[in-house]
């Protein structure tokens, strides 16, 4: 279970990025996880939904982006998606393939809305 820390530190990256904008508040934050993070979506929204209750960040949304592996071919240079742990070059067959990412944990985005706006 180390999803409370992972939303504790998604918690900590949005509270420093509204600390930059006072006059807005957060509506959504997007991060990307890679299948190879073992990060399990449904125990994260749950540490997210637990941390945030009761705060400013009780009405932020937490999307989660799950991204595949990605393997790349050193012999054509074709780059694919790693399904059911065949890591053959899509394009010409070679069996020995490189990884390239899939065990990311990063945030991609934060949207907010800022006040002025907001009461136009
Ligand atoms: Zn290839």
């Amino acid at each position: 279970m180390h999803e409370v820390g992972i939303a504790n530190s998604i918690l900590e990256a949005t509270r420093a990025e509204m600390a930059r904008h006072s006059a807005a508040r957060p509506l959504r934050i997007t991060v990307r996880i890679g299948e190879l993070a073992a990060v399990d979506p449904d125990s994260l929204q749950f540490c997210f939904a637990a941390l945030t209750r009761g705060t400013e960040l009780a009405a932020l949304e937490l999307k989660i982006e799950p991204c595949p592996r990605r393997n790349c071919c050193p012999a054509c240079g074709a780059e694919f998606t790693v399904a059911d742990y065949d890591f053959r070059c899509t394009q010409c067959g070679e069996e020995r393939t490189e990884f390239v990412s899939g065990d990311q944990l990063e945030l991609a985005s934060l949207e907010m809305e800022s006040y002025e706006s907001s009461t136009a």
